[in-house]
C-alpha cells in the first residue's frame, strides 16, 4: 500500500496526479525525458511492484504480452527457450508466430516432472519460461528446484506470477531471475485497463527491460499505469477473499454430483498439494473443472450462470468463467491442446470478490437447469 509514495509535492495531494504529457522539459530533477522512455507514473507503479515482489527493479509495460515481448526481444535469433509445455496461449502464440520467424527455438517440456530438470543442464538456454500456477490446469511448478539446476549452469529463469500475483508467490525470493505478471489480471484486480511488469535484482536485466520499454514502444499510457497502482493499493484485501472464495466453491464443487474433476491448488486432492502450500501463501481465485457433460452443455451451463461473465481474462473483483478450448487457448492448435490435457469440456472459474454463498447459489442453479 505504501509502496508508492513520494510524489507529495507542493500540495499535500494524497493520490498521485495523472502525468498526462508526451515530453518534459530537459534538465528536470528527475531526468524524465519522454513519456515512451519513462513518466512519473511508471516510476510509482514500478517502486511499488518492485516492493510486493521483493525484487529491487520492476519495469512496467502496456500489457503482458508487451512484458513477454521486452523479455524475449531481449534475446537473439538461434537462442533456446525451455519452456513449460503448458502455456498461457498468448504465450505460445508469440513464440511459435512471431519469435520464431526470427530465428528462435522454443522447446517446451512437463517442468512439474522432475525427471525432465535435466534437459536444463544438457541444452544450458538462453531462458527457462514457467508459469505457476500454469494456465489453464493450475499445474504448479517447482520454482526454486529449477532455479537451483539452471543457477548451475548460468540460465536465466523467468516466472510468469500472473495467476498467483506477487502477494500469494514471491518467485525472486524463489531464486528466478525474472518475475512477470499481467497486471491486468490481479494487481490492478479492476478490469478497467490492461499492464504488464517485468520485475528482477539483475541490473543487466533491469537494462534490458528499460531499453525495450523505450525501443520498442512498450509502454502503457500515463492513465493505465496510474489505474493499475490504485488498483494494487487493495491487493493484500482482494486476494484474501478470492483465496477464501475459491477455496470454499472448490471445496463444494468437488463434493457435488455431475463434476467430473476439480483443479485447486490448496485442495489436498491437487496432485501438487504440498508444493502448492510451500511455495504460495494461498491458493488464488482460479478454478479448473469440468463438468459431466459435453461441450454444448457445458457453454450452455456457462451462459445459465447471472453472477459469473463469460469472458476472457481473470483476476478482477467480479467473478467469471471461461470455456478455454474455444476462448483462450484456441490459438493453441487441438492436438497441442489434448496433449497437455485441455478437454473439450473444461471450464475455467475466475473467483471474484462477491459472497461466496450467492456464487454457489449461482452454480447449483446452472447445473440443475443444464445437467441436473
Ligand atoms: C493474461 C495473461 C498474459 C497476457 O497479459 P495481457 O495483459 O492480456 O497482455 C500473460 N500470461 C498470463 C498467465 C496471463 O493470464
Amino acid at each position: 500500500m505504501h509502496g508508492a509514495r513520494g510524489f507529495v509535492g507542493d500540495t499535500g495531494a494524497v493520490m498521485p496526479p495523472v502525468y498526462m504529457t508526451s515530453t518534459f522539459a530537459s534538465g528536470n530533477p528527475d531526468g524524465f525525458d519522454y513519456t515512451r522512455s519513462g513518466n512519473p507514473n511508471f516510476r510509482l507503479l514500478e517502486s511499488s511492484v518492485a516492493s510486493l515482489e521483493g525484487a529491487r527493479f520492476a519495469t512496467c509495460f502496456a500489457s503482458g504480452v508487451s512484458a513477454i515481448t521486452a523479455v524475449v526481444s531481449s534475446l537473439k535469433a538461434g537462442d533456446l527457450i525451455l519452456a513449460e509445455e503448458n502455456l498461457y496461449g498468448c504465450t505460445y502464440r508469440l513464440f511459435e508466430r512471431v519469435f520464431a520467424k526470427f530465428g528462435l527455438r522454443v522447446e517446451y517440456l512437463d517442468l512439474s516432472r522432475a525427471e525432465n530438470w535435466a534437459a536444463i543442464r544438457e541444452g544450458r538456454p538462453a531462458l527457462v519460461w514457467l508459469e505457476s500456477p500454469t494456465n489453464p490446469l493450475l499445474k504448479i511448478v517447482d520454482i526454486a528446484g529449477i532455479a537451483a539446476v539452471a543457477a548451475g549452469v548460468g540460465s536465466p529463469v523467468l516466472v510468469d506470477n500472473t495467476f498467483a500475483s506477487p502477494y500469494l508467490q514471491r518467485p525472486i525470493e524463489l531464486g528466478a531471475t525474472l518475475s512477470l505478471s499481467s497486471t491486468t489480471k490481479y494487481v490492478n484486480g479492476h478490469s478497467d485497463c490492461l499492464g504488464g511488469v517485468v520485475a528482477t535484482n539483475d541490473e543487466a536485466w533491469r537494462e534490458r527491460m528499460v531499453f525495450a520499454q523505450k525501443a520498442l514502444g512498450l509502454q502503457p499510457s500515463p492513465f493505465d499505469a496510474w489505474l493499475t497502482a490504485r488498483g494494487q493499493r487493495s491487493l493484500a484485501l482482494r486476494m484474501e477473499k478470492h483465496c477464501a472464495n475459491a477455496l470454499e466453491l472448490a471445496r463444494w464443487l468437488e463434493s457435488r454430483a455431475g463434476v467430473r474433476m476439480v483443479s485447486y491448488p490448496f485442495l489436498p486432492s491437487h496432485p501438487q498439494h504440498g508444493l502448492a502450500i510451500r511455495q504460495m501463501s494461498g491458493g488464488s481465485g482460479i478454478i479448473v473443472a469440468e463438468l459431466d457433460c459435453d461441450q454444448d452443455r457445458a457453454l450452455a451451463f456457462c451462459r445459465r450462470l447471472r453472477l459469473f461473465t463469460l469472458a476472457e481474462s481473470l483476476g478482477g473483483v467480479e467473478s467469471l468463467i471461461c470455456h478455454p478450448p474455444t476462448m483462450t487457448h484456441a490459438s493453441v492448435p487441438a492436438e497441442v491442446r489434448r496433449k497437455v490435457g485441455i478437454g473439450d469440456g473444461l471450464l475455467r472459474f475466475s473467483v471474484g470478490i462477491e459472497d461466496a454463498a450467492d456464487l454457489i447459489a449461482d452454480i447449483d442453479g446452472a447445473m440443475r437447469e443444464v445437467i441436473g
